[in-house]
Order: structure tokens, then C-alpha cells, then sequence
């Protein structure tokens, strides 16, 4: 059964995939994402491979907004694919070189802007689970790109406070006056020509870091080439910080967010989040009762003093695993 369920009491769909259920127990030794495996070409750098379990696909019922209701279903109409970041498959992202980068931002541009000619999708959600805390099995480098036919619940509430703040300040983006507030302040942890990455004033996760476009943009299709190179440069300098904080992978979600395809009267503003979940060298972050149940984030860091230690993470030998 694939379908959309809505969620009456918060208003939101939840996406039933049961064939997700049934995804076979992968050989320890055989990976699908490695060359010679006959699931991908021989020879690739990085390389779009449609998930085999999809919870939004495009032969499937397509999606009715008019079906929210006590008892509302509907279809995911969508899609999902797998970016595979390089045929090696225990290399971490934080060792992927700038040009590697390079070449895994044109796959997501040219994923979202096929994806922009297509009725059926609204919101373009790029992103990564790394690491086994996050519940990854699969050691091999890989990112997703999930093309859903509704604007997911954060991204509305983020449109909402960005359509807030732009009605009360003249029309102003609300990410465009907070990312010249944060570099006038103490949490960027890094800065190129067209980037700054920075630890949030109320960063939720621990070590959470945002990787803002100093210029506005909406989406990946908004980028020029050398705002390209600058985010494979950050990204490279981020996720090496990462690793390099506590000497191993850091468990993380790192979500490249895109203005929906089809609301463009709201200045909704290009960004990437991070979002780890080691909140100390042997401590991991769940998202327990009070994060989960009643949607209020704890946390026990400082943003302020996770940015100075980000900031002195400095890249040096190979994380472990
Ligand atoms: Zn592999
Ligand atoms: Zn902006």
C-alpha cells in the first residue's frame, strides 16, 4: 500500500509506504551503490539512482489536497532517488573533495529544475542521513531527493513566518536580515564570498549549523557558477569540522532548503541545516517526549560555545568510523 494519510489533530500528511517494510537485509559484503553490483554504471563520479522503495512515486494515484479530511487519503504522487556521492564506499562525505561537491550540487540542480517542469510537485526536499545514530545501514556515500506533491509542515511554517516579516518590513526577507545580523554577531563558524555558515541564535540540535546564500536566491536553480563552486567549498569545510570535532562521523541530517516550485509571492530564502545528533564525544541527542510529543527542543549547549568549537574544528586526519 502506498498512500497519503492525513493527520487531522497537526494537519499534515503522513506518507504509509508498507513495501518499505519489506527491503531486504542487505549481504554485508555486496553494496548496490558500488560499480560492478549491475545496479549502477561501471564508472561514475556521482550518480542519481532512483530508490528502489519509494514513498513518493510517479505511477501511483496523484496527489488531492481536497482529500484532507477526518479519514483523508490520497496519493504520493512524487518522486525519490538516491545521490550517490562517489563509487567508494567507505568514504565519508567530510573526505569528498570541493570538485566532488561540485559535481553532487549539479546533480540536485538539475534534479529540482526537471522536477520544476512537473505539475505534480510542489516542493523539492534534498537531503541526507549520515550515520547509524541517524538509522543508515549503508556505509556508501549517498544523499536523497524526495519531489513531493505538498509543501511539507516546516517549510509551510517557514513560508508563514517569512510572508510574516516580509508584510511587517516592507517586504524584506526574513533569512536575508537574519544572516546580516548573524555575521555581525558571534555564531559563524565559517564565511566565503557568497556563503556564511553559522550556529543559530536557538539552534535546536547540538553543534546545528545553517549554511545561508549571502545573496538572495530561491532554489538550486537560482545559483550562479561560481555561487556553485563557493557552497562546494563550504560544504567541504563544514562537514570536514564535523568529523573532525569529536574524531569520528558525526551523526547528522543535513537538509538543502528550497523555496516551494509554485509559491513565488512569498521571499522564501535558499539554505542548507545541519542537524547532528552527538551531543557530546559519547552522548547522543534523541528526540525524546517533550521534542517529539510536544514539539519544545532542549538544549544543553551553548550555540554560542559550540560556534567557538566549530570554528577551532579544524580538518586534520581521516575520521574514523
Ligand atoms: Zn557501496
Ligand atoms: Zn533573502
Amino acid at each position: 500500500m502506498q498512500k497519503l494519510r492525513w493527520h487531522a489533530l497537526l494537519q499534515q500528511w503522513v506518507a504509509v509506504s508498507t513495501a518499505r517494510q519489506n527491503r531486504p537485509q542487505m549481504p554485508a559484503n555486496w553494496c548496490p551503490f558500488d560499480p560492478g553490483s549491475g545496479k549502477v554504471p561501471d564508472d561514475y563520479d556521482v550518480y542519481l539512482y532512483p530508490n528502489d522503495f519509494p514513498a513518493f512515486a510517479p505511477d501511483v494515484e496523484p496527489f488531492d489536497p481536497h482529500a484532507a479530511g477526518l479519514f483523508g487519503e490520497t496519493g504520493p504522487r512524487g518522486a525519490c532517488d538516491v545521490v550517490l556521492y562517489s563509487p567508494e564506499h567507505t568514504l565519508p562525505p567530510s573526505q569528498l573533495s570541493v570538485a566532488n561537491w561540485r559535481k553532487v550540487i549539479d546533480v540536485w540542480t538539475a534534479r529540482t529544475a526537471e522536477h520544476a517542469t512537473n505539475p505534480d510537485i510542489a516542493l523539492v526536499a534534498v537531503f541526507e542521513n549520515c550515520g547509524e545514530a541517524v538509522g543508515v545501514t549503508m556505509p556508501h556515500p549517498h544523499g536523497q531527493i524526495y519531489a513531493m506533491p505538498f509543501v511539507s509542515p516546516n517549510v509551510q511554517k517557514e513560508l508563514a513566518s517569512a510572508k510574516q516579516h516580509a508584510d511587517s518590513h516592507g517586504g524584506e526577507c526574513l533569512l536575508c536580515s537574519l544572516i546580516r545580523a548573524e555575521l555581525q554577531d558571534t555564531r559563524v563558524v565559517a564565511e566565503n564570498e557568497n556563503f556564511a555558515a553559522f550556529v543559530p541564535f536557538a539552534a535546536r540540535f547540538p553543534a546545528e549549523i545553517w549554511i545561508c546564500a549571502k545573496r538572495h536566491m530561491r532554489t538550486l536553480i537560482d545559483l550562479t557558477d561560481s555561487e556553485k563552486n563557493s557552497l562546494a567549498e563550504i560544504l567541504s569545510i563544514i562537514r570536514k569540522k564535523y568529523d573532525n570535532l569529536y574524531g569520528f562521523l558525526m551523526p547528522l541530517m543535513m537538509a538543502v532548503k528550497q523555496a516551494p516550485l509554485r509559491e513565488r509571492d512569498v521571499p522564501y530564502h535558499f539554505h542548507l541545516q545541519f542537524l547532528p545528533l552527538q551531543r557530546s564525544p559519547n552522548k547522543l541527542k534523541y528526540l525524546a517526549t517533550i521534542e517529539t510529543g510536544y514539539g519544545t527542543f532542549l538544549a544543553d549547549t551553548l550555540p554560542e560555545d559550540m560556534a567557538e568549537q566549530m570554528r577551532r574544528s579544524e580538518p586534520a586526519t581521516q575520521p574514523s568510523r
